[in-house]
C-alpha cells in the first residue's frame, strides 16, 4: 500500500507543464525590469503580480512555494536558501525583543543554538521542555510568549510529541505553534492538527540526493471571524491583516523577514528541489517500510537501537495512532563507547558518513564529536545524545543489504 498516494499525482502533474517546456524553467534573474513606470508602480503596491526583484520573489521559486503550499493545506508558502533560514525568517517575522519561544523536544543542533544563543543576544528568551511536559508547558506561557516551536520527531532521540495536545494547549492560550516537519513531509500534516507555521530544510528528504540546500516556511490562513493573530499579542501583525487579510502572515513574513534578512531561496535551487519532490512519495514510502524492517532487525540481533516502531520506545503507543505514515528517515544506533561507534563507522561499507539525513544513500554519524561537540554535559543529557550515539538515515539501498552490512560492522 502507498500512504501517499494522492501526492503522486499532485506533484509530477503540477510540476511538469502541459504547454512548451515540460521541465519547469530555472529564471536566473536577479532583477526584472518593468517596461513602463505605471508598471513599476503596480508592482510596488503589489496591484500588479510580476516579479519585483530576486530577493523578495522568483518565479521558479515561486512554483516551488505554490507546490509546498498545497502539500500542507496552508495559504501559502516562502522558501529560503536554507532549513535554517525557514526558521529563522519564521520566528524573525513575530519576534521582538522581550519575546519568548517555548521549545518542546528535539531538537536539531542549529535550532537550539539558534534559541539558546544568538537570540538571547537579542532579548529573546527561550524555555524548553521535553515533549510530555504538558503542565510545564501551559505553565510557562505568558504575555511575552510568541512561538511554541516543536520538531514532528524530536531529532535524534526520536521522541514523537502529541502534536494534537500541544496544539490544544498554543490555542487555548492565543499562541502561534510552528512545527519543524522536515523529517515528516507528507506522513504529519501540521497545520491539518492545529498548528499554524510548518517550516522546513527541503535539503533532507524533500530534495532527497545532496544536490540543493533549501528551507520553506508554510503558512496558513488568516480566519475571518477571530483568530489569534488579532489579539494584542500579535499587534505588529495587525497591519497585514488590515491590508492583505488570509494572506496576513507571508506578507508579514515576506517585509519584516524576507526583505531585511535577505534569505532568499535561489532559483536554481528551487529546480532542484521540485526535481525532488516529484519522487518525494515513492522515496518516502520506500524508506520508510525500510527503517521498520531495519530497526527491527537489527533490534532482535542485540544492536541498541531506537526508533519508535520498537515496542520497547516509551512513544510506541503513539507511533501506531498518531504516526500510521511512519516518522521518516532516520533511527540511532547507541555502540555504548565512542570507540565502539568509531569502530561501527569504520567498518560499515553502505553508510556514508556525513551530517546530513534523508538522502537516497544510507548515512550516519557519530553525535556527540560532531554536531552536538559544542554543547555541555547537561545539554547533551537533555538531548539524549549519548558518548556512543550513532544516528543513521536509512537510504533506498536494499533493506537486506543494510542489515547485513551493520551486522558486520557492529560485531
Ligand atoms: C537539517 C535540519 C534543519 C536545518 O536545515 P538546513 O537546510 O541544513 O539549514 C532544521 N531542522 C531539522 C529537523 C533538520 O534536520
Amino acid at each position: 500500500m502507498n500512504y501517499f498516494e494522492e501526492y503522486c499525482t499532485e506533484f509530477v502533474q503540477s510540476i511538469g507543464s502541459k504547454e512548451g517546456a515540460v521541465s519547469p524553467s530555472i529564471v536566473n534573474s536577479a532583477s526584472f525590469a518593468y517596461a513602463t513606470p505605471q508598471i513599476a508602480e503596480g508592482i510596488f503596491d503589489g496591484s500588479i503580480k510580476k516579479p519585483l526583484y530576486s530577493r523578495m520573489g522568483n518565479p521558479t521559486t515561486a512554483k516551488l512555494e505554490t507546490i509546498m503550499a498545497k502539500m500542507d493545506g496552508g495559504i501559502g508558502a516562502v522558501a529560503t536558501s536554507s532549513g535554517m533560514a525557514a526558521t529563522t525568517l519564521a520566528c524573525m517575522s513575530l519576534l521582538a525583543c522581550g519575546s519568548e519561544i517555548i521549545s518542546i523536544g528535539g531538537l536539531f543542533g542549529g535550532t537550539y543554538a539558534l534559541f539558546s544563543e544568538t537570540l538571547t543576544r537579542f532579548g529573546i528568551t527561550t524555555h524548553f521542555f521535553d515533549v510530555d511536559e504538558f503542565e510545564k508547558i501551559k505553565n510557562a506561557i505568558n504575555e511575552n510568549t510568541k512561538i511554541i516551536f516543536l520538531e514532528s520527531v524530536a531529532n535524534p532521540n526520536m521522541r514523537l510529541p502529541d502534536i494534537k495536545k500541544i496544539a490544544q494547549i498554543a490555542n487555548d492560550a492565543g499562541v502561534a505553534l510552528m512545527v519543524d516537519n522536515t523529517i515528516t513531509p507528507m506522513s504529519i500534516l501540521p497545520l491539518k492538527l492545529g498548528a499554524d507555521i510548518v517550516v522546513y530544510s527541503t535539503t533532507k528528504i524533500i530534495s532527497g540526493n545532496s544536490a540543493a540546500l533549501g528551507g520553506c516556511a508554510v503558512f496558513r490562513s488568516i480566519n475571518d471571524g477571530e483568530d489569534k493573530f488579532k489579539t494584542p499579542r500579535y499587534k505588529e501583525l495587525h497591519k497585514f491583516i488590515k491590508g492583505v487579510g488570509k494572506m496576513a502572515l507571508i506578507a508579514n513574513a515576506k517585509k519584516r523577514a524576507m526583505r531585511d534578512f535577505g534569505m532568499s531561496a535561489n532559483a536554481n535551487s528551487s529546480y532542484l528541489t521540485m526535481l525532488g519532490l516529484e519522487t518525494l512519495p515513492l522515496r518516502m514510502q520506500r524508506i520508510v517500510n525500510s527503517v521498520s524492517i531495519i530497526a527491527k532487525e537489527l533490534s532482535e540481533n542485540g544492536l541498541n537501537i531506537n526508533h519508535p516502531c520498537l515496542r520497547t520506545h516509551p512513544h510506541h503507543e503513539r507511533y501506531l495512532n498518531d504516526f500510521k505514515n511512519g516518522c521518516g528517515t532516520f533511527l540511532s544506533l547507541d555502540m555504548g563507547t565512542k570507540e565502539k561507534a568509531y569502530a561501527f563507522l569504520n567498518k560499515t561499507k553502505i553508510a556514508t558518513i556525513t551530517a546530513n539525513i534523508g538522502d537516497s544513500r544510507t548515512l550516519a554519524l557519530h553525535m556527540a564529536s560532531t554536531i552536538y561537540r559544542d554543547f555541555d554535559e547537561d545539554t547533551r543529557k537533555f538531548l539524549g545524545i549519548t558518548e556512543g550515539l550513532i544516528r543513521i538515515s536509512i537510504g533506498l539501498e536494499n533493506p537486506k543489504d543494510i542489515i547485513k552490512d551493520f551486522l558486520a560492522a557492529a560485531n
